[in-house]
């Protein structure tokens, strides 16, 4: 029996876009569906999520309502298109449709933290999954790091080695399950383990053998290598002295702070909401917070005068299990030598992790796309990779495929089309082999999930970054257009996208480290105008002086300090004078002038004794903004004339200060409220534009940031800044993009 159409009833067809296959849609739209007593069905397609429904006009608005507001909790809903059809009156229910055989745009989704469902399971002797650790379901577990090719379906990823149970498969293939369609659904019967292998690579322990010695050698003081959702951590207790001493002796990290694993975050940090909401989202980054003084830690997690600290909660099942073994907080850090990338499969771990950690806990479920963890701080994205990639940030303006191949350290990409971007995971310098590899086969899966090949390409006007090489090759192989965009122009076009600003010309402050200048010296410290067009005008810059040995400099941040003493008309201090006899003697052959802010950082910082030779990147800033903490002090004057900041006689006056013996920190202090000073009043010489974006590396200093901030506000800007991507370089892909998106829409 059929029922004859209504006048109220009708169809609807709707499609939803966005991130909505493999995160339990079509359950959800099924269920709410049943629950309205509409009839039709819900499918997949190479697009997304295709719901035809019919019934009552009410509950039609009230389905459409609730896809909007209620949708499980990993999808990202980016457009419902609602169409009216004739009601065929020829359906009884509502039902799960077959998918077409889909080849095309259908997103893949982030992987995401463990449940609480699944978590619940975990601990619940009776349920068949008790402490298993690659427990997971439609709303968490593994999904870009396992995904080789598109469609996302299971025999798309590494699961495919894995062949389901009976019991599983039951789950997988019913729609009233929560494991509907969970592409790596698993169970201990079927599905992947955990192993231990020993030093040579053969396997030792299995399952819950293998847990339990992992637990048994971070307890007695070991380090433990251990696999998670986007490559390898090392482990050891944080609370442990002699432990975190070894870790870094091994890793060769002196001073640069360990990330922390714990389930009781406020126990060690000060967290307020919006930390707390980032701790705890799915994407579990690591979130950098103000560090308690009565935090249990030992002192070598990070080094001493370091006010934050970075900690995240348990993500996969695997860490819940061992928190809840060995009831302490955890460093778990990048499983790599220095900063190379991450170690992903056992062959690498035993090589490279083998010589620092007293074991490797693995498993074999192969780890297909390398995802670091993501780092945050409430104000802004430090890292975004493992948990964001590959979900899109909002790009108005892209209209056709936009392939953009960032910088050069903290590499990404951006992959851009239909106004929205898609930024890779965190590549890390990409003149390792390891990243490259990346990049490339990366890129590939995104444009295969796209469905999209490039019309533009983009890249930075560095002659030698190996990203701007490959668009050139590419650009001349496929005969299509390349773009190409200066360094700090990406920052700030970055920074204005993400807030969406468009329509008129805008400020950018542009604090960085260095990058290639449109003139062929070294940028850095740049007032940029930027026109609607996609151009952009260099209105004031730091007074360029010489960078002794090129990249020596920034290893060595004292050759900074003594270039912007002679350029300010003082003497090098004692300490360094025979090392800058040498060096001064190559100046003429190599010493690119140079207008970086962070190399101002840099020369204060080694001046006030704070960091002579840089450990890692922009150390000598970092520990700068410590020193300055929230100690008060009146800026240090310098002139700003005719679009020169004349920044060394900031550095003049910490040198005449130290002499005098005023307090170091004071001194760090006004040298920051100087730097902030400089830079408002280089806006307030510009009539016209009354918005300014604040950007660059240097702009992850809260310091600068909130002192340039209220200066702007006070003279009555309105300030952006970053809240999507990185402030840092892994922006720059997304700001290439966005200046290619305003050159095509202008020849357009
Ligand atoms: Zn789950
Ligand atoms: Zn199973
Ligand atoms: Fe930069």
């Amino acid at each position: 029996m059929t029922i004859a159409p209504q006048a109220s009833r009708e169809r609807r067809r709707l499609e939803i876009g966005g991130v909505v296959q493999g995160v339990g849609f079509r359950p959800f739209v099924h269920r709410t569906a049943r629950e309205l007593g509409l009839v039709g069905f819900v499918l997949n397609d190479g697009h997304g999520v295709v719901v035809e429904a019919e019934g009552d006009a009410g509950a039609l608005d009230e389905l459409a309502g609730r896809i909007g507001r209620g949708a499980p909790a990993l999808a990202q809903v980016e457009g419902v298109a609602v169409r009216r059809l004739e009601p065929t009156g020829a359906e009884r229910g509502f039902r799960i449709g077959r998918s077409p055989v889909a080849h095309g745009t259908a997103q893949i989704p982030p992987d995401a933290a463990t449940c609480d469902e699944c978590l619940r399971e975990l601990r619940e002797p009776e349920d068949r999954r008790f402490r298993y650790p690659f427990i997971n379901c439609t709303a968490c577990g593994p999904r870009l790091t396992i995904v080789e090719r598109v469609p996302y379906d299971r025999a798309n990823t590494t699961m495919r080695g894995f062949a389901m149970c009976a019991e599983c498969r039951r789950e997988y293939e019913d729609p009233g399950d929560r494991r509907y369609h969970a592409e790596p659904i698993a169970c201990p019967r079927c599905g992947p383990q955990l192993m231990l292998p020993a030093g040579d690579g053969t396997p030792g322990e299995r399952g819950e053998a293998a847990l339990a010695e992992a637990v048994a050698v971070i307890d007695r003081g070991g380090i433990v290598a251990i696999k998670g959702l986007g490559g390898y951590h090392l482990a050891c207790d944080a609370t442990d002295e002699a432990a975190v001493g070894r870790l870094r002796e091994r890793k060769h990290r002196e001073a640069k702070p360990f990330a922390v694993m714990t389930p009781d975050p406020p126990a060690l940090v000060e967290v307020d909401a919006p930390d707390g909401a980032l701790l705890t989202g799915f994407a579990r980054p690591i979130v950098l917070a103000r560090r308690r003084a009565d935090a249990t830690l030992a002192a070598a997690v990070a080094p001493d005068g370091n006010p934050s600290l970075g900690v995240m909660l348990p993500y996969t099942p695997l860490h819940h299990l061992l928190c809840d073994e060995l009831a302490r907080p955890l460093v778990m850090t990048s499983g790599n030598r220095s900063d190379e990338p991450i170690a992903i499969d056992e062959e690498d771990a035993v090589r490279r992790l083998g010589p620092i950690a007293d074991a490797i806990l693995a498993h074999d479920r192969p780890i297909l796309r390398r995802c670091e963890d993501s780092v945050v701080r409430a104000a802004f994205p430090v890292r975004r990779s493992r948990g964001f990639a590959p979900s899109p940030v909002p790009l108005p303006g892209a209209t056709r495929p936009i392939v953009a191949a960032g910088a050069e350290l903290k590499a990404t990409f951006c992959v851009a089309r239909d106004g929205q971007a898609y930024l890779s995971p965190h590549l890390g310098d990409l003149n390792g082999e390891r990243a490259y590899a990346s990049f490339r086969s990366d890129l590939e899966l995104y444009l295969e999930m796209l469905g999209c090949e490039p019309a533009v390409l983009a890249c930075d006007l560095h002659p030698d970054f190996l990203s701007g090489r490959w668009a050139r090759e590419q650009a001349a192989e496929r005969g299509i257009e390349l773009i190409e965009v200066q360094h700090h122009h990406a920052h700030a076009a970055a920074c204005l996208a993400e807030n969406r600003h468009e329509g008129s010309p805008a400020l950018a402050l542009v604090a960085d480290g260095t990058g290639y200048g449109s003139d062929g010296t070294i940028w850095g410290g740049e007032l940029l105008r930027c026109d609607e067009d996609g151009s952009f005008q260099r209105l004031a810059h730091l007074e360029p002086v010489p960078l002794p040995g090129g990249d020596a400099a920034i290893r060595e941040p004292w050759r900074c300090a003594a270039a912007y003493l002679e350029a300010g008309g003082r003497p090098v201090p004692q300490r360094w004078e025979q090392d800058w006899r040498l060096v001064r003697q190559s100046l003429a052959v190599n010493a690119p002038l140079c207008s970086s802010l962070g190399r101002l950082f840099d020369a204060a910082s080694a001046l006030l004794g704070v960091r002579e030779r840089a450990e890692y990147e922009a150390q000598p800033a970092i520990e700068l903004e410590w020193l300055a903490a929230d100690i008060a002090a009146q800026p240090y004057g310098c002139r700003v004339e005719r679009g020169a900041i004349a920044a060394h006689e900031l550095i003049a006056a910490v040198h005449d200060d130290r002499v005098a013996g005023r307090a170091r920190g004071e001194i760090a202090a006004a040298f920051h409220e100087g730097v902030a000073d400089a830079l408002a009043r280089a806006c307030a010489a510009h009539p016209g534009p009354r918005v300014v974006a604040l950007t660059g590396g240097c702009f992850q200093n809260l310091r600068l940031l909130e002192a340039t901030r209220s200066r702007l506000d006070s003279l009555g800007y309105e300030v952006l800044t970053h809240t999507h991507v990185p402030a840092n370089d892994g922006g720059v892909s997304y700001g290439q993009a966005a200046v290619a998106a305003r050159r095509i829409e202008r020849c357009a």
